[in-house]
């Protein structure tokens, strides 16, 4: 018996990366995927790789609340109800701290904070009148450690997580269950654009497992968040970081790679 058969789930930035694979491994357990994305023809391309025929490749800007509330509109008028919410649209990062300007922090926070916000109200409140919902948000190991580069990024992350935590204790009486993962270092394209050369030689010296994760690896993760086996795993942040947040002193017995 597949985990998540029949649930409507939607997954925001979905077209490509970490959100592609969460996508694709909950179609793989049942689930009928809603794809919405900035990039439209990229959302309608991923859907095309699933075999969803009741699935739905969305336009949003997760920035505009209009632009979510058509989304989650559009979900219920075609299917009735939304079960899950995978809440992973966002941008990457990499401007030191002096030199962040107003539009880059902004535009940041617009996208990965605001816009989770906005994308996660909408849903809860589709799940609060059917008593029952899964929300997963997709923070970032850069909102818990400072790092080079993550002013902007690492707020936004760090206020996502502290979201999730006040959204479990409020939404607990809907039966709606929220958990937040933070992925390390992934390989996606993301990543090629925010991880330059030294970054990269630094995740893999201070991630024990020295090596980047993969999204199907984070998608792993979402499908156990999102099922019956994590009903009682609440207000949780899951790392799936190859153990960077827990790592202090580590000795190597050989030299960590270098890219
Ligand atoms: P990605 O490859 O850049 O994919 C993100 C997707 O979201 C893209 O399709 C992008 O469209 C879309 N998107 C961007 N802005 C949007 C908006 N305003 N509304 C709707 N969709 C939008 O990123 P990823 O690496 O898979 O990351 C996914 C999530 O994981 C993000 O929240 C990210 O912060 C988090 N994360 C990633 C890493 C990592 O190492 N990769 C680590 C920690 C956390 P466009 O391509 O058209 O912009």
């Amino acid at each position: 018996m597949r985990r998540l058969e029949g649930k409507v789930a939607l997954v925001t930035g979905g077209a490509r990366g970490i959100g592609l694979a969460i996508a694709r491994a909950l179609r793989s357990e049942g689930a009928v995927p809603v794809i919405a994305d900035i990039n439209e023809q990229g959302a309608r391309e991923a859907l095309a790789g699933l075999d969803a025929p009741d699935g739905m490749a969305l336009s949003v800007d997760v920035a505009d609340q209009a632009s979510v509330t058509s989304l989650v509109d559009a979900i219920v008028a075609r299917h009735g109800r939304l079960d899950i919410l995978v809440n992973n649209a966002g941008i990457g990062g990499n401007t030191p701290f002096l030199d962040i300007t107003a539009e880059v922090w902004n535009r940041t926070i617009a996208i990965n904070l605001t816009g989770a916000f906005f994308v996660a109200q909408a849903c809860a409140r589709v799940m609060s009148t059917q008593r029952s919902g899964k929300i997963v948000n997709i923070a970032s190991l850069s909102g818990q450690r400072g790092g080079h580069g993550r002013g902007a990024y690492g707020a936004a992350k760090a206020g996502l997580e502290l979201l999730t935590k006040v959204m479990a204790v409020e939404l607990a009486e809907f039966g709606i269950n929220v958990n937040n993962i933070a992925p390390g270092a992934i390989e996606t394209e993301m990543a090629k654009f925010a991880h330059d050369a030294a970054t990269r030689a630094a995740y893999n010296y201070l991630i024990p497992m020295t090596r980047y994760g993969t999204p199907e690896e984070i998608a792993d993760a979402a499908v156990f968040l999102c099922s019956e086996e994590a009903r009682y795993v609440h207000g949780h942040t899951l790392n799936v970081d190859g153990g960077f947040r827990e790592a202090g002193l580590m000795f190597r017995s050989k030299a960590a790679p270098s890219a």
